[in-house]
């Protein structure tokens, strides 16, 4: 499925975060020169600097937040974003449901019961795709041996859309109540950041794009921290998407999707594709061809109609899969009986 390309979206998401905003570079550590006693940061946001120009600014940072060109990895991005999917897709499932059918610790290994889809489909417990077995979240970010479907670029943090500040944490000695000397902190964070990022998802299935909808909502209301110090109250980044472009092989008015893409009915059910049809879509406005692309492009142009009309495909795929789930807790009680 993978060897074609059939469907394309891209989201322009704005990133933005009022308060201290912190990626922090693990290379500093090995760069840090001076203490904290003279001023030294204990560490520092990500930059594009070389690891020799990092060295010369880890010399002279003392008491000065350095200025450099900033950006924020799509990591670090991409990890907030999985678990906050997750998140939504094991809340609206019984808490009983297996794995493989809601979303799978992707790192565990040895229990049995809760094996994440990387062990399970490497050990070869698929008598179809890999695709076709694995949990929901998997198939949209993928594990070992299942590509990701979703991928998020870097973003550069431009001049004049951020404030290289310092912040000093004290460290509260929980016996006395006084200042604890050993734990005091000083990160240099970014102030009143703004940045752009882009998330492509390739050849996907409308209840992908309908779980979207759920996780591009709740970074809308800064429900979702990114970045070091959540705990401090760092990252409290609130998105909004300003743009979606689909990509299709031929232009359309409607939504269209793997499901609907794929001619086969023997591949759909290979790869366990949720056939309906492609929704009409009445805010698209066609991109201008340059004769060259294979593709055709559509702009959507109300993206809350979009989200409107998308989101009720994850809320059906849901209900798929609780049925799956209590058909597989039914057959258990048989077995027992
Ligand atoms: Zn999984």
């Amino acid at each position: 499925m993978l060897k074609r390309r059939l469907c394309e979206a891209v989201f322009q998401w704005e990133l933005t975060c009022k308060g201290p905003f912190l990626i922090r570079d693990e290379r500093y550590a090995d760069c840090k020169k001076g203490s904290k006693e003279e001023g030294f940061p204990d560490c520092l946001f990500m930059s594009h600097l070389s690891k020799k120009e990092l060295e010369t600014v880890a010399k002279s940072c003392n008491n000065k937040p350095p200025e450099m060109p900033f950006y924020v990895p799509g990591t670090s991005i991409r990890g907030p974003f999985r678990a906050l999917a997750e998140r939504i897709i094991r809340s609206l499932l019984p808490a009983d449901a297996p794995p493989h059918l809601t979303a799978c610790n992707p790192f565990e290994q040895k229990n049995k019961k809760n094996i994440g889809c990387s062990k399970r489909l490497g050990e070869g417990e698929n008598n179809g795709s890999k695709y076709a077995t694995a949990c929901s979240a998997c198939k949209l970010f993928g594990c070992t041996g299942l590509a990701s479907r979703i991928c998020f670029t870097d973003a550069d943090i431009g001049i004049g859309n951020y404030e290289s500040v310092y912040r000093d944490m004290i460290g509260i000695d929980r016996f006395t109540g006084g200042v604890f000397n050993g734990a005091n902190m000083r990160y240099h964070v970014l102030e009143n950041t703004k940045f752009t990022t882009s998330v492509t998802v390739v050849n996907f299935e409308l209840w992908q794009l309908g779980l979207l909808a759920y996780v591009f909502r709740d970074f809308k209301k800064s429900l979702v921290p990114i970045g070091y110090g959540k705990t401090k109250g760092f990252g409290q980044v609130k998105g909004e998407i300003t743009k979606i472009i689909l990509t299709y092989p031929k232009i359309s008015t409607q939504i269209e999707h793997m499901g609907s893409l794929m001619s086969s009915t023997t591949e759909r059910d290979y790869y366990d594709i949720s056939t309906c049809e492609a929704p009409s879509f009445e805010h698209f406005e066609a991109k201008k061809n340059d004769g060259l692309s294979l593709y055709q492009s559509v702009t959507v142009t109300n993206i809350d109609a979009f989200w409107s009309e998308i989101a009720p495909f994850f809320n059906k795929h849901i209900e798929e899969i609780r049925g799956r789930a209590e058909k597989v807790k039914h057959q258990a009680k048989e077995k027992v009986i």
